[in-house]
């Protein structure tokens, strides 16, 4: 690869110039913004990512907004993002910043990854962009797009080597965007359009490669719901239950109470399906009237959009036109 670094470099920019997305968090090299777009595209798709990100942002602007919020303000505005503890921790980073380097981002990716929430990816991600600073970056996409171009699967160490050296340093940012932008949008898991491929040339695959392994099978689940409400849809209230502080997932999050499968001839409001990581959930959402036996809150229909729902509930309570 070293001696290719000069003709991947301008092959990859200048299609990065004519084919780069649009995206909100790409007009600016202030490292608040930059952070919040590089932990929100963490496991989560660039579209959902867009709906959010300016709302965030307006509801924190500055990183003292953000350091300040209470923690259920912080888990609201994430709401509907799922994987809530990198909301957690972009809020204890913000605190960190401002007690312990006066409101200043550290500039260097070695720096950064003091950070909690800020891996090895987001930190190079980060000190590239906002800061200019030539380390490389291996996300999914990279590594599939240069195991393709390589012809093999290569071990991860080698690709952080691989991309070290083939960056540009003059333009470190766009290139790392540039190379993640080309695995997501051109040397996509499945039909890569090789044809419009900037390095099609000297590729060895042109084409998918052959997995060293199958991807484990989605589990399937049924979990059904209780929908408890009181007062007209105008004024009316749901009822919801907190998630444990200690739980695993979505910990101190709101959600619709679970209750178990009922038998007989009785059929649910409704049905509707959501997945999480390795799991397709079949849920069933029960409307009731009945005084509840779990433990939760009434709350104002009117107030759920400012309340931190798991992205389930949010789309349940959707689905009943409460939000
Ligand atoms: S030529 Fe095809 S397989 Fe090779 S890097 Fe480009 S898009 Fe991926």
């Amino acid at each position: 690869m070293p001696s290719i670094a000069p003709w991947w470099r301008e092959k990859l920019l200048a299609w990065y110039d004519a084919h780069r997305r649009d995206l909100p968090w790409r007009s600016t090299r202030n490292p608040y913004p930059i952070w919040l777009s590089e932990i929100m595209l963490q496991q989560t798709r660039v579209a959902a990512v867009i709906e959010h990100y300016g709302q965030f942002l307006r509801r924190f602007p500055t990183i003292e907004k953000l350091a300040a919020a209470r923690e259920s303000s912080v888990l609201a505005a994430w709401s509907g993002l799922g994987y809530y503890r990198r909301a957690r921790m972009l809020r204890t980073a913000a605190k960190i910043i401002l007690r312990e380097h006066k409101g200043k981002f550290p500039t260097t990716a070695a720096g950064l990854r003091n950070l909690p929430g800020i891996g090895r990816y987001t930190a190079a991600a980060i000190a590239s962009i906002a800061f200019g600073e030539p380390v490389g970056v291996v996300d999914g996409n990279v590594e599939r797009m240069l195991c393709r171009f390589a012809g093999k699967n290569v071990v991860c160490e080698e690709l952080w080597a691989t991309v070290n050296v083939l960056i540009d340093a003059k333009r470190p940012g766009d290139f790392n965007q540039a190379m993640m932008e080309l695995g997501a949008t051109v040397c996509t898991p499945q039909a890569p359009a090789c044809l419009a491929c900037p390095v099609v040339e000297r590729c060895a695959t042109r084409g998918e490669l052959a997995r060293s392994e199958k991807p484990a099978p989605q589990k399937k689940r049924e979990i059904h719901f209780s929908l408890l409400c009181r007062g007209a849809n105008g004024s009316g209230k749901v009822f919801l239950r907190q998630r444990p502080g200690n739980a695993s997932l979505m910990a101190g999050m709101w959600e619709l109470p679970e209750v178990a499968a009922r038998n007989g001839a009785s059929k649910p409001a409704f049905r509707l399906r959501h997945s999480i990581t390795v799991t397709d959930y079949s849920v069933s959402v029960w409307r009731e009237c009945a005084i509840p036996q779990a433990e939760g809150r009434w709350f104002a229909i009117s107030k759920l959009k400012t309340i931190a729902l798991t992205g389930l509930a949010r789309k349940i309570l959707s689905k009943a036109q409460m939000l």
